[in-house]
Formats: C-alpha cells, structure tokens, sequence
C-alpha cells in the first residue's frame, strides 16, 4: 500500500517542479532590486543631515572625513552629534551638497585639517535604480524562455521532453516510425489509392527507377472535404510502402516566433532526407501556404518564411532522393500559386465525399472492433447517411457503441445506429415543455410536410416524420433519396419546393393560421428559388444568364459572397421570378392537401399519438386508394 503512493507521487511531483520552478525564478528576479535596497540600508550611513547642519558641524571641528561623490557627500563625524539622540564619535553621515556648488566648501575643509576625497559622482539610486531599469527586461526574458519552455514540451507530446531551445527550434523530434495502417484501412476512394499505387513502387525500390532514368513526381497535393481520409491516406501510402512517415501540420508552424517554423521545415527535410525512402506530409498546407502578401503581419511574416523554405527545400531535390512530399488542404483555392508550380505540387489528387458503397465499405472497416447485432444493416445505414464522410462514418459508429454502452447493451443494435445518426443529424432529444395545441400544430406541420411528399410525383421517398424536438428543430420529416443524385432536375427542385412548403400550408389550410415554425421552410425554399432561377436558368423571365450573388466553395459546401455583376431591373427580375416560382408550390402543396383531407387528417391522429413514423407507418396511413386518387389528381397540378 505504502510502496504504492510512492509511486503515485512521485510524477506528481515531478509535474509540480517542471510547471513552477519558472515562476520561482521569476519571483527570484522580483525581489533582486529589493535585496539589493536592503544591503544599501544595512551598509549605508544611518544619518542623512541637512547642508546647513554639515557646515555647522565642519566650522565647529567636527567632521574628521569627507568623501565626495559630485552631489553627495558621506564623511565622518570625530565627536558625538551635537543633535539626535545616535550621533557617537566616528559615526557616518550623508549629506547633499547643492548642485550649483559651494564655493567656500572646499576653503572651510581645508581650514579645519579634514581628510577630503573624491569619488565618482554617484549615479542618483545608485545600484537600486540599475537594477530598476532592467527588471523589465530580465521579466520578459524569463516570460520568453519560459514560454519556449512551454512550447517545446507541449510538442515533444506532454513532459518527456527536455526542452530547451536547440530542440524548440528543431520542433519535436518525432520518431519517425512506419505507420500501421495500409490502403487496406482506406475504404473507398479507388481513384485517390490508384493516382499514389505508382509511388509506392517508386518508394520500394527507387534503384529501379533511378536506373531507367525514370521521375517521380516530387510532390502531391491531396485535396478533399474535411473527413475524407488525406490524412489516413498520406499514412497509408507510408505504411503501404514500408517508409517512415514525417509529419507536421500546417498549423503547427504558426508558433510563436518568426523563423521558427522556416528552421523546422529545414530539420524535417534533413531528417527525411537522411532515412530515405521516406514521405514527408505537411497537413493543413492552406494555413502556411496561403497566397502571399496578404498576410496581416506585413511582407515578411512567419508563415510567408515558413512557405518559402518549404518552396526552397521542395527546388534543392536533386532528382535522386528517395523522399516524397505530401501535402493535404480542403482549401486548394487559396493556396500561393508558386506552390503548384512543376517541380513542386504538380500531382493533384481529389478525395471526394464517398458514395452508398464506400460508405458500407467504410462501416465495415468502423465496426471491426465492435460487437454488432444481427439486425445491424450496413446497406441501409448507409443509404441513410448521404453527405457523411468517413470521419463522419467512424463518429457514427463511435456514438452507436456508446449509446449501447449506456444501455449496458452487450451488442450494438440498429436501433443505437438509427439514434446515433437522429443525434449527429439532428442533435441530441430535447426536453421541451410543449403546450397541447402547440403540440398539434407541430404534428399538423409535419404531416403537412409528410402528406407533399408522398403525394408530388418527383420527390425523394419518405424516411421518417417525428415531433420530437431535437437540437433546434422541434420536428422533422426526412427524406432520402433511392441513390446519389449528382444532377437535380427541374420537376424535382419544382416538387421540392412544394414539400418544404407544405408544412404551413397544412398549417393554413387546417388551423386557418401560419406561425413561426415555418421559418426556416421559408428560408431554405427562397435559397432553393433564387439559385434555380440565377444559377439553373430555371424560369422564363431570366433564362440561362448567371445572375448569381454568391460563389459555392467546392469542399467547404458554404458560400462565399461575390459582387454583385449586374443591373437593378435584373435583380427586380430575379425576385419577381423567385416570388413566382415560390408561390406556385405553394400553390400545388396547398391543392394536395385540399385533396387528401382525410388522409392527412388520420396521419396527424397517428403522429400525435406515436411522435415518429417510419417510412412503413406512413404508407399505412396514406392508404393505396389514397395513392390511386393522387394519380388522378396528379395530372391536374401544376407542372415544371
Ligand atoms: P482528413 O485528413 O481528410 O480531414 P482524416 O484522414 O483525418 O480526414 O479522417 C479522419 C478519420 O476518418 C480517419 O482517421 C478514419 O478513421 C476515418 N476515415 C476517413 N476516410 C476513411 C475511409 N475512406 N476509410 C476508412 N476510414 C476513413
Ligand atoms: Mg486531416
Ligand atoms: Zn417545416
């Protein structure tokens, strides 16, 4: 028991030392001045006189010594002090002598026989005011190498590192080892493993390739969303290959002093150079490799140092080293030019967003190490999770296993999967006190919303409804489509529209008033209609001409404003055509409603009743003489 506190403690301490000696030094510093105050009172004379006494005390006989220091003077007394109660013969004195001088000082020293020297003048606070003009200096010092202190620790991984600067300036001397993982572990992206197979031969036997004269390209630029795999990919291509892997971020660079990253760029190269074949991967390259010049910190700041040895070091290859660069950004659009230069990043590579397959692929790798249930369909997950990437997929997985954990479930079931994806989706159950009506008009929209759905000819088929609120949604109806869709047609977007529009419209129709749920339907339905008719072409005011305002980022899926390129009667255009088209599927929601009241009507009682339907429960509702009546109706609704 006792032997194993020691043990415990002993780290602990060693945490303590490491984290406060910099502060006892500091402290140290702190209290320099006032030591050195200290010894001037202990040392110093007791007495500081007035001018006047000292002549008086001089003309009377009884100064044996004077000591002058410019303005100052100290001296000593032959007898007691004819005032204060400590004057003794031989005591010290100080006095100030005026600083235009005495003229009849010096005569009345020599009449009366004293012993005169002269000194330096004193600078004023001597000693004391030295140390007060450095202490702030001596502060930041210790502030700066405390933080390098910091720094370095934090990158050679938590407080095995030693840390002094040589090392802070190498950056961490990361071992570099051979990743474990393989292409086998990349699920999906066949194009991506394709474009890199030829560097791993390149990687495993460069003789051969040296010998044919044959060149590799230097280096590669793995572009892609967030989450789909560069940086699993850059590892595997190590791994793959048998090669060490030396990697830094880009982010790691914007450190704290210029020069440091441009050295660490240099020791990285070195390093790789020396264990060739080896990869070197820089990750977040956009956060260092950011166009020039339009930096905030001026012409010369870290990071343009940083991307320029990254440039030089990239241009020293001789053409025979084994080394391979890697480079991963979700922002290729704002990377420097001379980055892509040839000789540089030449090679491009684009992971995209996996489709229904690699994303069962991806499951599969996921749940390798996870107990999973019988009833568990990859298939149908997968074909629930559009959008996701494979980050996205693993934190899918993760959530499932612990939602089961929290069941104390001892596999993970479909149903841990199917609440996983509501929460990454939609955000975690929300505990709301919802008021009756409220509740009814939140199930009348949903089933507005539902009821569209099933019944416009084009959308996407029904997943579920629910009026449970989650994250900031207080219900919702999804819809997933058969497979990916890589073009929208215009009936499909025209009967979209309808759907997003058909939960105030059943509001309309049903309570005779619409409310502040549909909100965000009026929202995502006007972004819907104004990107149809400027970027599709799809009305017959505008025609195809571009009038949009906006650019989309390719992998951010966020976008960016642009200036507006066009006339004002353009615009009134654009949003008498976006009202139109608006108002039409309002329009065709509102006559789907009207013509399936009871319907509609049976799919609320169930709702407020069951709170979510599944895909199954909604067809029972919306029976199939239902269906036969919407195909008659159908050719009478408003088409695209
Ligand atoms: P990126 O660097 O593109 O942002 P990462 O490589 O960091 O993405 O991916 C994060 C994690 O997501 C990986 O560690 C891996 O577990 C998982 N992942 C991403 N893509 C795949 C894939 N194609 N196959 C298997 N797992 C993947
Ligand atoms: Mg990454
Ligand atoms: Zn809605």
């Amino acid at each position: 028991m006792a032997n194993k506190r020691k043990n415990n403690q002993r780290p602990l301490l060693n945490a303590m030392q490491l984290k406060w000696w910099p502060w006892l030094l500091l402290l140290l510093l702190l209290m320099l001045p006032y030591l050195f105050f200290l010894r001037e009172a202990v040392v110093a004379p007791a007495y500081e006189i007035p001018y006047s006494e000292f002549k008086t005390l001089l003309k009377a006989g009884k100064v044996t010594e004077v000591q002058l220091h410019g303005e100052a003077a100290t001296g000593r007394l032959s007898a007691p002090m004819p005032i204060g109660p400590q004057g003794k013969a031989g005591e010290r004195f100080k006095t100030r002598i005026p600083a235009f001088g005495d003229e009849s000082l010096l005569p009345a020293l020599e009449a009366q026989g004293v012993e005169v020297h002269v000194g330096e003048p004193k600078a004023a606070g001597g000693w004391f005011a030295v140390v007060i003009a450095i202490l702030p200096w001596l502060f930041l010092m210790g502030l700066l190498f405390w933080a390098m202190q910091r720094a370095s620790r934090n990158l050679s991984g938590g407080l095995g590192g030693r840390g002094d600067l040589q090392q802070f300036l190498r950056g961490a001397t990361r071992k570099a080892e051979v990743p474990h993982v393989t292409f086998a572990d990349v699920a999906g992206q066949e194009n991506a493993k394709r474009e890199v197979q030829e560097l791993v031969e390149f990687l495993r036997q460069p003789q051969q390739y040296r010998k044919l004269g044959a060149e590799v390209p230097r280096g590669v630029l793995l572009m892609g969303a967030p989450g789909t795999g560069k940086t699993l990919l850059a590892r595997a291509l190590a791994g793959e290959a048998g090669v060490p892997f030396y990697s830094i971020s880009g982010s790691e660079f914007i450190e704290v002093f210029v020069g440091v990253g441009a050295s660490r760029v240099r020791n990285l190269f070195q390093e790789a150079k020396k264990n060739a074949p080896s990869i070197i991967f820089i990750d977040e390259l956009d956060s260092v490799g950011r166009t020039r010049g339009t930096g905030l910190g001026g012409g010369h700041d870290e990071r343009e140092q940083t991307l320029n040895q990254i440039l030089a070091e990239m241009d020293g290859f001789t053409g025979h080293e084994a080394v391979i660069v890697l480079a991963a950004t979700n922002r290729p659009d704002v990377l420097d030019p001379a980055l892509l230069r040839p000789g540089r990043f030449d090679r491009h590579v684009t992971l995209d967003l996996p489709d229904r397959n690699d994303r069962v692929a991806i499951l599969k790798v996921h749940i390798r190490k996870v107990p999973i249930a019988a009833d568990v369909d990859l298939e149908h997950i997968a074909a629930g999770t559009p959008g996701f990437s494979g980050a996205d997929l693993r934190n899918l997985v993760n959530e499932a296993a612990l939602l089961a954990a929290r069941e104390r479930s001892k596999t993970v079931t479909m149903q841990h999967f199917e609440d996983a994806r509501d929460k990454l989706l939609l955000g975690s159950v929300r505990t709301l006190a919802i008021q009756p009506e409220e509740r009814h008009r939140l199930a009348v929209h949903e089933a507005g919303h539902t009821l569209v759905a099933y019944f416009v000819p084009h959308a996407d088929p029904l997943y579920k409804v629910t009026i449970i609120p989650r994250g900031r949604a207080l219900g919702g109806t999804q819809q997933l489509p058969e497979e990916e869709r890589h073009t929208l047609p215009e009936e499909y977007l025209r009967d979209r529209l309808a759907v997003v529009l058909g939960g105030r419209a059943a509001e309309k129709q049903l309570l005779s008033s619409v409310s502040s749920g549909a909100d965000d339907d009026i929202q995502k339905a006007t972004q819907l209609a104004r990107a149809m008719v400027t970027r599709w072409g799809m009305s017959e005011e505008i025609g195809p001409v571009d009038l949009r305002e906006s650019e989309e980022h390719p992998f951010l899926g966020r976008e960016i404003a642009q200036p507006r390129r066009f006339s004002e009667s353009s615009a009134q255009a654009v949003d008498t055509a976006v009202r139109r088209l608006l108002s039409e599927a309002e329009q065709a929601a509102t006559d789907i409603i009207d013509s399936h009241r009871a319907a509609l009507d049976t799919l609320i009682h169930r709702l407020e009743e069951r709170e979510t339907l599944h895909r199954e429960e909604i067809e029972q509702c919306l029976a199939p003489q239902e269906r036969a009546a919407a195909t008659a109706t159908r050719d009478n609704l408003p088409q695209g």
